[in-house]
């Protein structure tokens, strides 16, 4: 039997970031892919680099933007936000709430009446469902129009099935004045939490997990995964027959897939973790010829006859990681956790769309198409949400378990939580190596 003082499961940002901060001499890190990097990966090929879809640094502390540049030796650079929304043929500023300018005016009419008879209306304290919030907060207009067509297609289910909780700090909620000015034309770009992001002057968004891994000097075993966790014992058995004995475990991994490893778990605390649920993506990388001057980063793609519900330009983020006659794009699309996903016939609706948006104007402007997935994308806020995290996070806790990221605490959150949740982890993890060494 193997001994280590901490054994992270996971080598994606969260715990990368866990070891770097932790700079102790016994930390085993197991990844079960053959590269560290997590979501936080870059394909290269075709003289391009593909993040796993946009990959943007919004940054709501200078924390964060210091580590990256200042001691992992990655130079960022800062881009205000060039993102639209496609709605009824048009493009439209984002956010809709507060940019309702351009679009048919018996639609403008309709989403700013609404919105003024929500608002005059009184607010409610509690909503029971996120789309008694959309409707709540917005009216039927923008529910319509936007919020309830792009929202069901991101998180594959009605709104109504969704719990209210966590879209309040994600979607602004305006005054009237913003957006009777957004109706009139008077554009508001920099609402809500990404109004300007940062990116890696080269190489990706990966070039940040290469900082990472230039400075840490922890042992990765890649290609393993664990196959059994035991925590009375606190023993892990990994997929390479080895057995790890640890003092502080910290999981990075989807919490579904971890609590599904415990054999010491209690049926409650696997029968909360079976409830969990998540969305999958396939997305599309296509390289085009380049034809537009001012790609836009990003646009939402609302309407209902397009499966897709987002797509992004790469190349929009940084010229360098194209050649200068291309134009590199991701296109993504939501399904259900184990459910199908046609990519074949998606594939196939890809150049009409872009015809539609104006990237091309011809079939063969098209260089190539890739499709690629993502097991894990989205955690879903259903009804049981709340109560299955608060069972398991309880059970976790009295076991001395970290389990953290985006998909460790099973959430809504981003690359910076996870590069400071592991951070956290770490502090409090030789506060806890100090007090037994007093003991
Ligand atoms: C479509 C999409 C777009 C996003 N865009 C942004 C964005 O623009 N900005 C932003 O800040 N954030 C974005 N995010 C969120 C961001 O990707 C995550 O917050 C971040 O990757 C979480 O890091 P992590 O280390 O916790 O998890 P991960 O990146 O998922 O890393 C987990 C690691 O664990 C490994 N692993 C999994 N299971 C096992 C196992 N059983 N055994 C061993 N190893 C295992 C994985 O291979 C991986 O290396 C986006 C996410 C998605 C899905």
């Amino acid at each position: 039997m193997l001994t280590t003082d901490v054994l992270i499961i996971g080598a994606g940002p969260s715990g990368l970031s866990t070891s770097y901060f932790l700079q102790i001499p016994k930390i085993v890190i197991i990844e079960k892919e053959d590269r560290a990097g997590g979501l936080m990966k870059t394909d290269y090929y075709e003289d391009s680099y593909f993040d796993k879809t946009g990959h943007l640094l919004h940054l709501r502390t200078d924390e964060l933007r210091r580590i990256i540049e200042n001691e992992l030796n990655v130079p960022l650079r800062r881009i205000k936000r060039n993102s639209k929304i496609f709605s009824r043929d048009t493009f439209i500023e984002y956010p809709f709430q507060v940019n309702l300018y351009g679009l048919p005016k018996e639609v403008v009419a309709t989403c700013l009446k609404n919105f003024i008879h929500a608002k005059i209306k009184k607010r409610k304290k509690r909503y029971k469902s996120f789309k008694d919030f959309i409707y709540g907060e917005f009216g039927e207009g923008i529910a319509n129009e936007f919020l309830i067509p792009y929202n069901t297609k991101i998180w594959t289910l009605n709104p109504d099935d969704m719990s209210a909780g966590f879209c309040e700090k994600y979607i602004p909620v305006p005054d009237i004045d913003d957006v009777i000015d957004g109706a009139l034309g008077i554009i508001k770009t920099d609402v809500g939490y990404n109004a300007s992001f940062y990116y890696p002057e080269r190489g990706g968004i990966e070039s940040i997990i290469r900082g990472f891994l230039r400075r840490i000097h922890s042992e990765i075993i890649y290609k393993s995964y664990p196959v059994k966790i035991n925590l009375k014992k606190r023993l892990v058995f990994l997929s390479n027959n080895t057995v790890y004995n640890y003092k502080y475990l910290v999981s990075t991994i989807p919490l579904n897939d971890f609590i599904s490893l415990i054999e010491d778990a209690p049926v409650e605390i696997q029968n909360a973790g079976s409830r969990l649920s998540n969305t999958e993506i396939c997305y599309f990388n296509v390289i085009t010829k380049r034809i537009l001057d001012n790609v836009p980063h990003w646009i939402y793609l609302p309407e209902r006859d397009i499966p897709f519900y987002r797509v992004g330009s790469y190349s929009a983020f940084n010229r360098l990681l194209t050649r200068d006659e291309y134009e590199t794009f991701y296109i993504e699309f939501s399904y259900r956790k184990g459910g199908f996903c046609d990519s074949g016939n998606l594939e196939r609706r890809i150049p009409h769309l872009f015809k539609r948006l104006g990237f091309i104007k011809d079939d063969s402007d098209i260089i190539s198409i890739r499709p690629f997935f993502i097991k894990c994308a989205y955690v879903i806020f259903d009804k049981h949400y709340q109560k299955s995290t608060s069972l398991i996070f309880d059970y976790l806790s009295k076991n001395r378990v970290y389990s953290i990221g985006r998909y460790g605490k099973w959430e809504y959150s981003s690359m910076q939580d996870a590069i400071l949740y592991g951070k956290e982890t770490a502090l409090d993890i030789k506060k806890r190596i100090k007090i037994e060494k007093n003991k």
